[in-house]
């Protein structure tokens, strides 16, 4: 760091943020990262740029096909070293979101699943599918009649 470095202390209550904070390995780097991709404006691809914690529970789920509410929630807890209680809030919730996870009731259990993201016809991004008009609209700024 040169002497031109700055501390920030800034306040957060959304729990969404904090719990993705909380679970990050390095919280500067994080919020570093996530200011520079802000002026930038150009995450290079939609999937790269999810948050740590979505990504490495997307990944967990991805291939998986249908697993129970309760084993995702286990697994995601231990790979992102969030509390069990915060996963389905705090990264399951946002995946499913963005269309990349389906949350499927079923007779005795809760099922979960990952969808695969959607390539965009315009750069070949993988972009998350719920994601893709607004992904369209902010990089090729296009808007669609289908939404
Ligand atoms: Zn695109």
């Amino acid at each position: 760091m040169s002497s031109e470095s700055k501390r920030y202390s800034v306040e957060i209550s959304d729990p969404e943020l904090v719990g993705a904070l909380e679970a990050a390995d390095n919280r500067s780097e994080m919020i570093r990262d996530a200011v520079r991709q802000l002026i930038n404006g150009d995450a290079p691809n939609e999937m790269d740029g999810l948050e740590e914690t979505h990504r490495v529970a997307y990944e967990w789920l991805e291939g998986r096909g249908a697993v129970s509410l309760g084993e995702a929630e286990s697994s995601i807890a231990v790979q992102t070293q969030l509390n069990k209680d915060l996963v389905r809030i705090s990264a399951l919730e946002p995946l499913e979101q963005m269309g990349l996870v389906k949350v499927m009731p079923s007779m005795s259990t809760v099922l979960v699943k990952a969808i695969p993201p959607v390539e965009c016809f315009a750069c070949g991004d993988d972009v998350p599918p719920d994601k893709l008009g607004d992904h369209r609209r902010a990089e090729h700024r296009e808007v669609s009649a289908d939404e």
